[in-house]
């Protein structure tokens, strides 16, 4: 039986995959983002994210999209710092 992982993700099987095109992203134990496809813009291209100051930004952000490589469904989406990982936000454990 399939465990709802988000509103785009299941877990079935030790393997996570899309809920609407069925494709497999991968092994459940690991970060979806890694196997997603992935779009990444500069912070100040973000509508309202022109002009950092205001919320005390130092320093330079991105916001990443992650989508399903078989439908390009958005699965997730993140602001981090140039350069590092992904965010592992979702950990299964058998
Ligand atoms: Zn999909």
């Amino acid at each position: 039986m399939a465990t709802r992982v988000t509103d785009q993700l299941v877990a079935e099987e030790g393997r996570i995959r899309c809920n609407r095109c069925e494709t497999e992203i991968c092994a459940a134990e690991e970060n979806y983002k890694l196997w997603s496809l992935q779009e990444v813009v500069s912070i100040e291209d973000v509508p309202g994210g022109g002009n950092p100051a205001p919320f005390e930004m130092g320093e330079h952000l991105e916001l990443r999209r992650f989508y399903c490589p078989g439908c390009t469904r958005q699965l997730g989406v993140e602001v981090a710092r140039p350069g590092a990982a992904p965010l592992f936000d979702i950990e299964l454990r058998a």
